[in-house]
């Protein structure tokens, strides 16, 4: 099969072609797994701190992509959940134990044997992967293949956020950041809990415009202070200053959910501003988001398809992925980008 596969950590300065095509044999599923014959896959910014070595794969060579989508082609003796032909998604979660207490009680995403597709086991810049069959999902009919890979990642984790902050109808949810999972969040919130208001906090215009198209009540900078103040919020910048500012703006007993992989070092001194009284004090609570668990992927994708959701796509052959990524890294986004995989 022919794959895009990354060799060594790199920098984008100095290496625009990070991914190399090669011919490798076709993987072939174990007892449990499932073989899928790709036909589209999400690029994520992920990939981009895996080969900057943010996030590093334990071993190299390893071919990365979590969004994908393709049909099954082969089941292994055990496998029975799909057959030959059934189309399937696979997200960041490739596998875990299935036997400690984070397994057992649905949260897998924080198992200590926790594998992620595309660094820990090969992912989805290739012609066929392999995965437990566990871990692949029903992909509703609604959606083509392409408008279906970039949902693995960012509507999953931001479905995610909303379960973690606790959300109910009618309590004031304020959004930090308004990128590519805010934004899916903002049109879930409008479906799932129509009487509750969106505050959104974005630094650039463009972004407030965007959100107060979409159903926000109020759009401002970070550090602004509307009129009323928030039960949930969930963070989505990899910046600390939100993090304060945010908590200003909670409701006594409120709760903030911060959905961010990694928190940059830059702006770490603006925690000293954090007050107690003002950002602590009356039973407010802080809560991390780690990826997503296997239910954040299938439910998303039950409820992106009924409101419905349709993502903005641009695709690639999978022979341009190093361009797509480049792109990324540039910061030319023009909707989620997919590698066309025929
Ligand atoms: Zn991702
Ligand atoms: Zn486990």
């Amino acid at each position: 099969m022919k794959a895009m596969m990354m060799k060594d950590i790199s920098n984008f300065h100095d290496n625009k072609t990070p991914l190399e095509l090669v011919d490798l044999p076709d993987p072939v599923p174990s007892d449990n797994e499932v073989l899928v014959r790709i036909s589209a896959c999400g690029i994520c910014h992920t990939e981009l701190d895996e080969i900057e070595g943010r996030t590093p794969p334990p071993k190299l060579p390893v071919i990365l992509g979590h969004e994908v989508v393709g049909r099954v082609e082969q089941t292994g003796k055990n496998a029975t959940r799909f057959k030959a032909g059934d189309r399937v998604g696979i997200g960041w979660i490739y596998s875990a134990c299935g036997k400690c207490s984070s397994c057992l009680s649905g949260n897998e995403n924080v198992c200590s044997e926790f594998m992620a597709t595309g660094r820990d086991a090969n992912g989805g810049y290739a012609e066929y992967m392999t995965v437990p069959e566990l871990f692949a999902y029903r992909i509703p009919d609604l959606f083509s293949d392409s408008e279906a890979a970039p949902f693995l990642c960012a509507g999953a984790i931001g479905y995610r956020s909303l379960r973690l902050a606790n959300m109910e109808n009618g309590l004031n949810l304020g959004l930090t950041g308004f990128g590519a999972s805010a934004h899916l969040v903002l049109k879930m919130v409008r479906h799932m809990y129509p009487d509750s208001k969106v505050f959104v906090f974005a630094r650039s215009q463009q972004e407030q415009a965007f959100a107060r198209e979409l159903g926000a009540v109020w759009a401002g900078d970070t550090g602004d202070e509307p009129h009323e103040k928030m039960h949930r919020i969930i963070d989505t910048t990899p910046a600390w200053k939100p993090v304060v500012e945010a908590l200003k703006n909670l409701e006594i007993g409120g709760r903030l959910v911060i959905n961010a992989i990694m928190k940059e070092e830059i702006d770490k001194g603006y925690l000293l501003k954090l007050d107690y009284p003002t950002h602590l004090w009356l039973e407010k609570e802080i809560k991390s988001v780690a990826n997503v668990a296997r239910r954040d992927i299938s439910e998303f994708l039950e409820v992106a398809s009924k409101i419905p959701i349709k993502p903005q796509f641009q695709e690639f052959a999978l022979e341009e992925a190093n361009q797509a990524l480049v792109e990324l890294k540039e910061g030319n986004i023009r909707g989620a980008k997919v590698l066309r995989i025929e």
